[in-house]
């Protein structure tokens, strides 16, 4: 394109809700927090939330993070534990080895935590509709001794499940699973084991699912989407496909460097979202670069709108 050729347009469609959810925002706000009052450094252990530029503004201000908690020394220096929870182990250890933590896991992931031990303490065989390695669904199982959950992410893995063995089986999922998919297996896990427990709708959260709903909608009205989110982000990579699956070309960019620029040719409408975990200020630069090449006209498409905000730990409530 030459320097006076005009831009083409561009018909931006901006999902609503995208981008933070309230587990986030509250894991976040934790670490800004023990930062003022107990000074840097502070430890986290695993990324706090499945995003570089969040990681790295933090570390920035002084979070180191860390993959074990054998890398934090004891002293008045907390370690917290990431949004995603912890293994029943974790905690445990720290205990021995006299460590100050701070939890950060979303009360929604805790409350499937409460849910695998309710089902525990009725004898019932827990099957996990999650997937394998995600840190959520190791904190999950690690819940439980070795062994007493059973994961499950597809419906061929259901179908490979051992038979009725006359116990009562229930079934939770992770919170950032494709709700499509989700309810497919769960149907898949019903015609198996019909008397078998589950939460109302699934465990997957308000933020999963909302986003998941205003791409889909929007992916109906264009050619393409951008979802901004990293790689490893769980709900990012979903909503990558739920676009995709609507027959949009859909691309997750961590930023504006990331986007492929070939796969936009001779596309006269894009759909941009972000993931959970991914800031509004990666959103915005998105925009911006789309709007140094095209004339961009953007609307926004709202599908739900969103209230939900989780407490701080007491501790931490009043700034420092
Ligand atoms: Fe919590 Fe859902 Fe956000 Fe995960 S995506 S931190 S479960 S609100």
């Amino acid at each position: 394109m030459s320097a006076t050729a005009p831009k083409p347009p561009l018909r931006v469609v901006l999902c609503a809700p995208r981008g933070f959810c309230a587990g986030v925002v509250r894991a976040v706000d934790i670490v800004e927090r023990a930062l003022q009052r107990y000074g840097a450094p502070v430890y986290v252990r695993h990324e706090i939330v499945h995003n570089k530029f969040v990681v790295d503004s933090l570390k920035a201000k002084g979070v180191i993070f860390i993959k074990e908690l054998s890398e934090a020394p004891p002293g008045p220096h907390p370690v917290i534990f990431s949004a995603h929870g912890v293994t029943k182990a974790v905690p445990e250890e720290a205990k021995a080895r006299n460590l100050f933590t701070i939890d950060a896991t979303c009360p929604l992931v805790t409350k499937v935590h409460r849910e695998a031990q309710v089902h525990f303490k009725r004898g019932r065989r827990i099957i996990l509709i999650g997937h394998a390695g995600h840190p959520e669904v190791v904190g999950t199982m690690g819940q439980l001794p070795p062994g007493r959950v059973t994961l499950a992410s597809s419906i061929s893995d259901v179908k490979r499940l051992e038979p009725d063995d006359g116990r009562p089986i229930a079934y939770i999922t992770q919170t950032t699973l494709s709700v499509d998919d989700t309810r497919e297996i769960v149907a898949a896990l019903k015609a198996r084991f019909p008397a078998i427990y589950g939460p109302p709708n699934e465990d997957i959260c308000y933020a999963t699912t909302n986003r998941q709903e205003a791409v889909k909608a929007a992916a109906r009205q264009v050619e393409a989407a951008i979802v901004v989110g990293a790689a490893n982000s769980s709900n990012s990579q979903r909503l990558r496909e739920v676009a995709e699956r609507e027959g949009c070309a859909a691309q997750l960019v961590a930023d504006e460097r990331g986007i492929d620029w070939a796969a936009l040719t001779n596309v006269g409408s894009v759909a941009v979202t972000a993931g959970a975990s991914a800031p509004e200020a990666l959103v915005e630069r998105v925009l911006g670069a789309l709007s140094a090449r095209y004339d961009v006209t953007i609307e926004t498409l709202t599908t739900t709108s969103e209230s939900m905000i989780f407490p701080l730990p007491r501790d931490l409530r009043e700034p420092a």
